[in-house]
């Protein structure tokens, strides 16, 4: 499921969706597409939720709608559905945004963040260490300053390329079971395959016990072509 892609989607963030389709049906599965917009019919089953980023006036029309499916959401994560929320969703899936006029969104406190509005933007390349996906890079441009409440992990630690979470302590994004918030567009995950592989493998295991992509040659190769253009671009960011 896509979340408010009307909204909800800058600094292509779509590519996010596109690169989960892709690789889906690289490894032989047949995915089908929700793009929630607010009012839209829920999806009565959902495998993997992408959001976006988006302005602050963005985020201000769809935050009622949020909060009306805050509960799906909520179960979802708690039941261990991948999710993957950039910037402008990152911030509502924590416990406020106060933006820089001054005017408080409340966030669905799905991760233990919150966020302030800081006069200057953070704008440019972002690269950060993981743990768990190692080197993911990107692009950062927000204005929002989140920090961890005590206890929450961050996605990854920023050493010079970047601001990250907030510019203060080197933390970028947080990750909570199978939900990761984070501030890379770029879009992330045609950059960072192994971000994607996350998703997809978590969300497969989670439906049928046990991840089992094709052999057919012809995906196998177009994958290993994709996954090149990635390490290329991936080089490029690093260098
Ligand atoms: N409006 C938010 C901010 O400026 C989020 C921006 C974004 O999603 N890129 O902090």
């Amino acid at each position: 499921m896509s979340l408010y892609p009307r909204d909800m989607n800058i600094y292509g963030d779509w590519g996010n969706v596109l690169t989960v389709l892709r690789r889906l049906r690289l490894y032989g599965y047949e995915p089908r597409l929700h793009a929630y917009n607010q009012g839209d019919v829920w999806p009565a089953h959902v495998d993997v939720v992408l959001g976006g980023g988006g302005q602050d006036n963005g985020q201000k029309r769809i935050t009622d709608d949020l909060f009306a499916h805050a509960d799906d959401l909520r179960s979802l994560a708690e039941d261990g559905t991948p999710m993957l929320m950039i910037c402008g969703l990152y911030q509502l899936f924590g416990e406020y945004f106060q933006t820089s006029d001054g005017s408080r969104l409340g966030g669905i406190g799905i991760l233990g963040v919150y966020t302030e509005g800081h006069k200057k933007r953070m704008i440019g390349n972002l690269v950060e260490h993981t743990r768990d996906f190692g080197d993911v890079i990107g692009y950062e441009n927000h204005s929002g300053q989140t920090f961890l409440r005590d206890g929450t992990t961050c996605l990854g630690r920023v050493d010079h390329d970047g601001t990250g979470n907030n510019g203060e302590d080197r933390t970028e994004g947080a990750r909570k079971g199978n939900v990761i918030g984070t501030y890379m567009h770029g879009s992330v995950l045609p950059k960072n395959p192994r971000l994607a592989d996350f998703l997809i493998r978590t969300a497969a295991e989670r439906r049928y016990g046990v991840f089992t992509p094709s052999d057919d040659p012809a995906l196998v190769a177009s994958l290993r072509k994709v996954d090149g253009m990635a390490d290329k671009a991936r080089r490029v960011a690093q260098t």
